[in-house]
């Protein structure tokens, strides 16, 4: 038998269970060291477990490398590291339902999407189940105050690293551990179709936002390349599959990029693209990213883009800009951490 365990962060709680079973250890340690993990403890700090056990747990968690605190409203974004050396963005965000945990499930990405400052060096690894949850961990503990809601839509395409994406879910879900409901959680999607089917079969609680951005091929397929492999028509079909099988309402991003995608005829071509269908459009004027020649709508576009969607009968909000002052788009912070010690 091996001296440690393997890494626990990354286990669900049968598999834990069973790996304290091979160790002869009881069932209830495995309960103790589950719930232990899941708050995110060291095992150091898993004062009731026996120290001579304590020193076989394999228990890693990230360090937090950079943290910027807006100064307006409580929003935290933190770059954490792993084991190896590789770093990953989170934001902790206050909303009155509770606060909420934006997390990254790769570092880097390979979707290519052309106004996204993540994927600019393409896809270096996916992250672990662990590593993930590490993620929230750390937000947790910086912010001093639990976590209630989970947005997958940091950096990276949750759909290409399904596996280890849908191995968190079930890690924080288990009533063992932290008990999330599935409800409280959201996984974007630039638009995989074979995972928005497997996600409806497998986590038909969770909710889907897909990042729309485009009511048309032309348009969507210059922004984001994935629209020439999964068009428009299909991706609809999936979409309303979902909502259909799942009853629960997909929200829509749109990234309102000033004179890509923001026109009146472009709203027209949203409504009628989602009309009858239980859906959200959650509106959201472009981050500006410093290496691209994109910028973002006005905010009076954005409210004249809704309102149109609305008198169309298309439920739509221009999302609430938290964190104004530290509003480096997604990815700018591991890319400006990288770029400071490439010089250094
Ligand atoms: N890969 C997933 C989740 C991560 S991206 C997805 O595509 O949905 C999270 C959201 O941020 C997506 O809607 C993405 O299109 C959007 N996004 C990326 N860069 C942005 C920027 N510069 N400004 C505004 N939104 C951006």
């Amino acid at each position: 038998m091996s001296l440690t365990t393997p890494e626990l962060t990354n286990l669900t709680y049968d598999e834990l269970e069973a790996c304290f079973a091979e160790m002869r250890e009881p069932q209830y340690r495995a309960k103790q060291i589950f719930a232990w993990v899941a708050k995110g403890a060291s095992a150091d700090e898993m004062t009731n477990v026996p120290k001579a056990l304590r020193g076989k747990i394999a228990v890693t968690w990230p360090e937090v490398l950079k943290e910027q605190l807006s100064r307006t409203d409580g929003t935290r974004k933190l770059l954490v590291g792993f084991a190896d050396g590789e770093a990953a963005e989170c934001v902790f965000m206050q909303y009155e339902y509770g606060n909420t945990a934006c997390l990254s499930t790769q570092v880097g990405c390979r979707m290519g999407c052309r106004f996204c400052a993540s994927g600019m060096d393409g896809l270096v690894r996916n992250l672990t189940a662990g590593e993930i949850l590490g993620e929230l961990r750390a937000l947790e503990r910086t912010a001093g105050e639990p976590v209630s809601h989970i947005v997958l839509m940091g950096t990276g395409e949750p759909m290409d690293n399904y596996e280890n994406v849908a191995r968190f879910l079930r890690i924080v879900h288990d009533p063992n551990g932290r008990n999330l409901s599935y409800r409280n959680v959201t996984l974007s999607t630039c638009g995989v179709i074979p995972g928005i089917e497997r996600l409806g079969a497998e986590f038909p609680q969770v909710n889907l936002a897909l990042s729309l951005h485009a009511a048309t091929d032309e348009t969507r397929a210059a922004l984001m390349p994935i629209d020439k492999r999964y068009p428009l028509n299909d991706l609809m079909k999936a979409c309303r599959a979902h909502a259909e099988r799942t009853g629960r309402r997909v929200t829509f991003e749109y990234t309102l990029i000033r004179g890509e995608n923001d026109a009146e005829a472009d709203a027209d071509r949203l409504a009628a693209l989602l009309r009858g269908m239980l859906a959200h459009v959650n509106l959201i004027p472009l981050n500006k990213v410093k290496e691209k020649s994109y910028t973002g709508s006005t905010r009076e576009a954005a409210r004249a883009f809704a309102e149109r969607l609305e008198r169309k009968g298309i439920p739509a909000t221009v999302r609430r800009e938290l964190g104004s002052d530290i509003d480096a788009a997604c990815g700018q912070l591991r890319r400006r951490n990288r770029n400071e010690s490439v010089n250094a």
